[in-house]
């Protein structure tokens, strides 16, 4: 049975589709850039278990996957009229996919919040499925994941990520994780590849006040015990590695450089969210600020990142 639909009123009148079942799971197995970036801690602390599979975590989606009741599928169907009523003039800006499906999971997994998969898939879990200004920011701010991953928007991405520090390290020089991170790293599904951007960060009180090229991490401060904790938020570290000036390579023995120790971070991220872990994530939060482009002035407390992400998106479409 085919999923309800809504049409967005965006610059392609793209159909948001509500599926489950078979459909869903079918979304859900695809080998992604997600999948493709999975360490070992990723996959043990998803299920669990020192000996977990990427089969395993694949099979564990039947049971997690939930079919959409009436309140959910109106709740999402409001979410819809609010972005093409109250934020019409930034949705016909947006190039999105044709078709973007939206899966609804039971959320008992609490490392699995809102996010995207795939090209065009977003997975929902049902406790952010509920009529509340927050709970709809967080199904715009997923549709930015889901916008900033299209081709065809990828250079106005970097000009995004340029306006908040973040450049793209050169295609040549791009390097992969040290191996004594790679099996701790933890993938964001909304920003699943490491060693692409590095920003330029100052250490607090270093006598030279000495630039670095940092790129963003996120990794697992010890090895996956379910005696320590099932939950990855205690083991979550989001930090940057410092990278060699000339070949971009993580330096040896590694060098990290946390965002509260960088003096001049939030001089180029602005202040207007918290969740700083990837450009990616900053944006994400920064364009639910500029969609539904709010007056109150102590959620928009830099003002210049949104009006820079609009002149941007703005230029881009002329
Ligand atoms: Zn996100």
């Amino acid at each position: 049975m085919a999923g309800q639909e809504f049409s967005l009123r965006n610059a392609n009148a793209s159909v948001i589709e509500l599926i489950s079942g078979e459909e869903a799971l079918n979304e859900l197995k695809q080998v992604d850039d997600y999948f493709n970036n999975f360490s070992r801690f990723d996959l043990e602390s998803r299920l669990k278990s020192s000996t977990a599979t990427l089969d395993d975590y694949i099979a564990s989606f039947t049971q997690r996957i939930v079919n959409w009741n009436e309140k959910q599928k109106q709740c999402i169907g409001n979410y819809i009229d609010y972005i093409n009523t109250k934020c019409i003039d930034q949705l016909q800006l947006l190039v999105l996919p044709a078709r973007i499906s939206v899966v609804l999971t039971d959320g008992k997994d609490q490392s699995d919040d809102a996010h995207c998969r795939n090209n065009n898939v977003i997975v929902l879990p049902q406790h952010i499925v509920i009529m509340t200004d927050s709970k709809r920011e967080t199904f715009i701010h997923e549709l930015f994941h889901i916008w900033s991953r299209q081709k065809t928007n990828m250079k106005i991405r970097d000009e995004l990520y340029a306006s908040i520090g973040y450049h793209r390290i050169p295609i040549d020089y791009q390097s992969e994780l040290p191996s004594d991170l790679s099996e701790m790293k933890i993938t964001n599904p909304d920003a699943p590849f490491v060693m692409k951007y590095f920003i330029n960060l100052k250490r607090k009180n270093h006598q030279k006040n000495k630039i670095c090229k940092c790129t963003p991490i996120i990794h697992a401060s010890r090895p996956f015990k379910s005696k320590y904790s099932t939950s990855m938020f205690d083991y979550l570290v989001a930090t940057t590695i410092v990278l060699d000036e000339e070949t971009y390579e993580p330096k040896q023995p590694l060098e990290y450089l946390p965002y509260d120790q960088a003096a001049n971070f939030y001089a180029q991220i602005g202040n207007n969210t918290g969740y700083i872990m990837h450009p990616e994530e900053i944006l994400a939060d920064n364009f639910v600020l500029w969609m539904i482009a709010t007056k109150n002035p102590s959620r928009l407390r830099t003002p210049t990142v949104v009006h820079n992400m609009n002149d941007i998106i703005v230029r881009s479409v002329k």
